[in-house]
C-alpha cells in the first residue's frame, strides 16, 4: 500500500478508504485530468490507454493511469546493496595453443574457402607463436517493470470485487519469476479493481444493427439480384418470385450480438498488470594489439574465468588487468542506477572470460607472412595467406 517507501503512490487527498463510490485508495490519478507528475528521465512511462470509466473512481497507487495520467509506476527502492569483496582465488592460467593445433586451425580455415591454395600452409613451418589474449567482462542485469492499464472483457460472471478492499499496490501484486535472465512478459488482473459498467460499443444494448442487412432483415437474393425472375423470366426458384430472402447472418432479426459485450450490455473494467521482465546485458572486452578487430571477438567464445550471480553484485576489484576492474566498476555502477530506478533489479551475474588469440609467425617462399586463431572455437584471421584467388567465399 502507499508508503513513503513507494515513490509515485501518493495518497489520494481524500485518503482511503474511499470517500466516494468506487474510489479506490492508490488509484486516484485513474481517471483524473492530471495525475502525478513523472520524475524526469522515465519516458517509458507516458500511459497509454482507452478512456477510463467515469463511474470508477480511482486508486491510490496508480495515479498515472489512462490517456491523462502520467505514469511513474516505480519500483521501490531495491534493497540488498552488494557489500564486500569479489571472490578471490581466481585462476588466470592462460591456456596455449601449440604449433599443431595452430597449423591444423589454419588448415581448416583454408579448407573452407572455396579456392584457397593448401601449398602455404602444408609446406610452411611457423616460426613462432604469441599469445594476445584478452579478457572479456560481461554483466547481465535481469530486470522486471510493472505498467498497469485499464483493460475490459465481456461479463460472463467473474467475480466483481472493486468495492470489497482497496487493492494492492502495483508492486505488491505477488508474481513469480520462472526463469532469471530470459526475457518474458505477463499480463494479471489486479484483485478489487474490477467492476461492471455499461457496453459503450452497443450503449448496453447487448447488440446492435446487422451489418450484412443493415437491419431491414431481408437481403436481395443472389439468384436472381433481386429481380424475382430467372433468366427465362420465370419465377425465381430460390426466392419465390420474392427477390429478397430472409437475412442469413442475422437470421431475419435486423440484430447482431455485440462482440464486445458478447451481448450482456455489460463488461468488466478492472486494471491489468503488465509485468515485464528484460535481461539488459553489457559487453567490455579488454584491449589487444593482435591486429584482430574487437568486434571479430564478439562472436566468439572464451573460457570462464570467474562468474557470480547474486540480486546486486558486486564489482570485481582485484583482478589482474585493471581495465576490466574498471570497466566492472563502471557497469555495476551504470546498470544499478539505470535499471534499479525504472524498474526492479531482480538479478545480476557478470563474468569474465578469458578469450585466447594466438598469432602465429609463418615463412613461405621466403615471405614472412602471420595468422591469428582467437575464441574456444580457434576461429582463423588470415588476411595476408599467400595462395587466396578472386572467387572467395567469404
Ligand atoms: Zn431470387
Ligand atoms: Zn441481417
Ligand atoms: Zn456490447
Amino acid at each position: 500500500m502507499a508508503s513513503p517507501m513507494n515513490p509515485g503512490y501518493a495518497m489520494h487527498p481524500t485518503g482511503f478508504p474511499a470517500a466516494m463510490p468506487g474510489t479506490f485508495p492508490g488509484y486516484e490519478g485513474a481517471n483524473q485530468i492530471g495525475g502525478v507528475v513523472p520524475p524526469a528521465g522515465f519516458p517509458q512511462y507516458t500511459a497509454a490507454v482507452a478512456a477510463p470509466v467515469p463511474i470508477l473512481g480511482s486508486f491510490p497507487g496508480y495515479e498515472g493511469m489512462g490517456p491523462t495520467g502520467s505514469g511513474g509506476f516505480l519500483p521501490p527502492p531495491n534493497t540488498g546493496y552488494p557489500s564486500g569483496p569479489s571472490p578471490a582465488n581466481i585462476e588466470w592460467k592462460i591456456p596455449s595453443l601449440s604449433q599443431d593445433e595452430a597449423k591444423k586451425a589454419l588448415h581448416d580455415y583454408v579448407s573452407s574457402k572455396c579456392c584457397y591454395g593448401k601449398d602455404p600452409v602444408e609446406q610452411s613451418e611457423i616460426t613462432n607463436l604469441v599469445a594476445h589474449n584478452t579478457y572479456r567482462y560481461r554483466l547481465e542485469t535481469f530486470t522486471e517493470s510493472r505498467e498497469p492499464e485499464w483493460a475490459e472483457e465481456p461479463y460472463k460472471g467473474q467475480q466483481v470485487d472493486a468495492n470489497i478492499q482497496p487493492p494492492p499496490a502495483p508492486w505488491n501484486v505477488p508474481v513469480d519469476v520462472k526463469k532469471f535472465f530470459k526475457a518474458e512478459k505477463q499480463s494479471i488482473k489486479i484483485p478489487y479493481t474490477s467492476s461492471l459498467k455499461p457496453c459503450q460499443k452497443c450503449s448496453g444494448l447487448g447488440k446492435g444493427p446487422c451489418k450484412k442487412c443493415d437491419g431491414r432483415t431481408k437481403e436481395s437474393c443472389s439468384l436472381c439480384n433481386g429481380s424475382g425472375k430467372s433468366d427465362t423470366d420465370e419465377q425465381c426458384m430460390k426466392c419465390s418470385g420474392l427477390g429478397a430472402m430472409n437475412c442469413s447472418s442475422c437470421s431475419a432479426t435486423g440484430f447482431k450480438e455485440c462482440e464486445a459485450c458478447v451481448g450482456k450490455g455489460q463488461v468488466l473494467s478492472f486494471i491489468r498488470l503488465n509485468v515485464e521482465w528484460k535481461n539488459n546485458v553489457s559487453d567490455f572486452v579488454g584491449s589487444q594489439d593482435s591486429g584482430i578487430d574487437t568486434d571479430k571477438l564478439k562472436a566468439v567464445t572464451g573460457k570462464e574465468l570467474f562468474s557470480d550471480q547474486q540480486v546486486m553484485v558486486y564489482p570485481v576489484v582485484n583482478f589482474p588487468d585493471p581495465a576490466i576492474a574498471q570497466a566492472s566498476e563502471k557497469l555495476v555502477r551504470e546498470h544499478q542506477s539505470q535499471y534499479g530506478q525504472t524498474s526492479r533489479i531482480i538479478q545480476q551475474k557478470h563474468t569474465i572470460e578469458l578469450i585466447p588469440i594466438t598469432k602465429a609467425n609463418y615463412t613461405w617462399h621466403g615471405n614472412n607472412y602471420s595468422f591469428t586463431v582467437f575464441g574456444q572455437e580457434k576461429k582463423v584471421n588470415a588476411a595476408d595467406y599467400p595462395d587466396t584467388c578472386c572467387c572467395t567465399i567469404l
